[in-house]
């Protein structure tokens, strides 16, 4: 028996920043296999697109390729993780599993089964904390024993556990001892020796315009990417301000978001989190306190995640405790299709859904607008058909975090405007934050030549006018879905008697301020680091 130890890849698919890597080469001497297992549903693998497949496979071939300068490689098989453990210690006598937390609960039922295999033979299970800044579990311990009920709760609970951790250092792999599979490994399963296509996994095209690759997965590449997005960070804290994404949403530019990159943890959220925070020292030479508001947006995701961990039933309506059961209508006729496929008749709404299907990614402006419409703002649809066709498509898709911004937006949960038909109109919305027109006619090719003046209401344009434009309504372009205004008001009344009932309620997760719900629509104004600095 050799012994060695298993590296298990789930999310955390990097070397840097990496924990569970220095736990797994302790002792340089015994083999060491670093495993990805295709079961189906790792990685969020069970629903899943055509492009997010194809960012995950080129995160695992980043990875492959890097271990090959040393003389390894990933080992990507198909099977159940159980069953490829159990045959590394009958084969190696391996005696050490580690991996990273995999926090939400969706994930626990595969990680029990890992753990009672490892129990049977007597492997040990190292799992590290390395997804998120806190572990969920302590701040839960911490808030005594039920997740924060409000954004301000969380802030407070975390600053009481203190920092989060900085990274780790970077491995030494050239003296690293790689195993190899032998031949029995071939017959028992499907082991890759390139990486796979999607297509070898049984995810195929959908369309054939969804071929829109802007999106590149990988460490190094993102490593990249959050090269690039600190000297965007840098820029702006130079110019007194913080938040670069949110100032004026950038509809048309290139992909510059690092949400893919953090969600399958090609970039490791702790190197990003204290890069932005040093920077933000060495600018203001400690001249202004850094806060938690210049990460801001990576606190909400902790949130959501800590919000979800010990609540199974998160990513639904029935029978879960943070949600508000919102009597929804039952999709009409085609009305749910026609929202996926991008043919409402309303040009930013379609414009974003087709967004979505071409390439698997939406500013959160537009994330914001399509589920709005689809739920309290519009159709009156339950928020959970959103997060099923979101989690399909979206590279970024993480059911905790989805499934919180889905219940944020559509009151469900956290109750934010409740009774504001401001933020939820799909002509408005698309008159304020891009006014030329421009992303609609990229993704709503029908309507190119449209005149702005019509370019967000085409069906208000005079016929003759749709007929130079060579789009007529009805049959070029879909009419509205519904009248909007008048759905808009019958909407706010329903949410105007919820919050009477919510007024009585006991406690239940909310927003803690006006402000907090402008920060969380990106509605704010550019913020001012005077602002930072009254804040402390
Ligand atoms: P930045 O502003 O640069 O933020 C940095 C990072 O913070 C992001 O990369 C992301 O990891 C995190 N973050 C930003 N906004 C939020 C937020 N509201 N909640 C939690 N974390 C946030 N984000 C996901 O990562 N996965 C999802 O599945 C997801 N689903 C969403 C569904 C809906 C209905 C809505 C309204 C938002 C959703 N978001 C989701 C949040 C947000 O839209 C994206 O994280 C954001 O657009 C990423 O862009 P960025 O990297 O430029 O953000
Ligand atoms: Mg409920």
């Amino acid at each position: 028996m050799l012994g060695g130890s298993v590296l298990w890849f789930r999310h955390g698919l990097r070397l840097h920043d990496n924990p569970a890597l220095h736990d797994a080469l302790e002792d340089p001497e015994t083999p060491f296999f670093p495993i990805f297992v295709f079961d189906g549903e790792t990685a969020g693998t069970k629903v899943v697109g055509y492009n997010r497949m194809r960012y995950l496979l080129e995160a695992l071939d980043d990875l492959d390729r890097q271990f090959r300068q040393y003389g390894g490689r990933l080992l990507m098989i198909k099977g159940k993780p159980a069953d490829v453990i159990r045959r590394l210690w009958e084969e190696f006598g391996i005696s050490k599993l580690c991996f990273e937390q995999d926090c939400e609960p969706i994930w626990r039922a595969r990680d029990e089964s890992v753990r009672a295999v490892c129990r049977q033979i007597g492997v040990r299970c190292r799992e590290r904390v390395s997804h998120t800044l806190w572990d969920p579990d302590t701040i839960v311990r911490v808030n005594g024993g039920i997740p924060p009920l409000t954004y301000q709760m969380f802030l407070h609970t975390v600053a009481i556990i203190g920092d989060p951790p900085r990274p780790v250092d970077d491995v030494d792999l050239r003296k690293v001892n790689f195993g190899v599979l032998p031949d029995s490994f071939y017959n028992e399963f499907v082991v890759f020796d390139k990486t796979p296509k999607p297509e070898d996994l049984g995810v195929f095209l959908e369309k054939e315009d969804i071929r829109m690759i802007r999106w590149v997965g990988g460490e190094r590449a993102a490593l990249q990417q959050a090269d690039q997005r600190l000297a965007v960070e840098h820029e702006t804290f130079c110019k007194g301000s913080y938040l670069p994404t949110h100032g004026s949403p950038d509809l048309l530019g290139p992909p510059i978001s690092l949400s893919p990159a953090l969600r399958f943890g090609c970039l490791s959220v702790r190197r990003f989190y204290w890069a932005v925070q040093d920077l933000f020292q060495k600018v203001h030479q400690g001249r202004v306190s850094s806060t938690h508001f210049i990460t801001g947006q990576l606190i909400w995701r902790e949130y959501f995640y800590t919000m979800s961990v010990n609540n199974p039933r998160y990513g639904q309506m029935e029978g879960n405790p943070i949600c508000l059961d919102i009597p929804w209508k039952q999709p009409q006729g085609d009305h749910l299709e026609r929202w996926k496929e991008g043919r409402t008749g309303f040009p930013f709404v379609d414009a974003a859904m087709r967004q979505l299907l071409a390439e698997g990614w939406l500013h959160h402006a537009l994330r914001n607008t399509v589920a709005s419409f689809l739920t309290r703002g519009t159709l009156w649809l339950s928020w959970e058909h959103g997060l099923k066709h979101f989690l399909k498509y979206l590279l970024d898709a993480d059911w905790s975090v989805c499934a919180g911004n889905w219940m944020w937006v559509s009151s469900s949960a956290f109750e934010a405007l409740l009774d504001s038909g401001e933020c939820a109109c799909p002509v408005r919305l698309g008159l304020r934050l891009e006014p030329s027109g421009r992303y609609v006619r990229r993704y709503v090719p029908e309507l190119t030549h449209m005149p702005d003046a019509y370019i967000y209401e085409p069906w208000k344009a005079p016929l003759e006018v749709q007929q130079r434009a060579g789009c007529v309504i009805g049959r070029d372009y879909p009419p509205p879905i519904l009248d909007h205004l008048g759905a808009a008001d019958r909407n706010r009344a329903a949410m105007q008697e919820l919050r009477r009932i919510l007024d009585k309620a006991q406690p239940h997760c909310c927003p803690s301020s006006e402000d907090e719900i402008r920060q969380f629509m990106w509605l704010h104004e550019d913020p001012q680091l005077e602002q930072i600095a009254n804040t402390n």
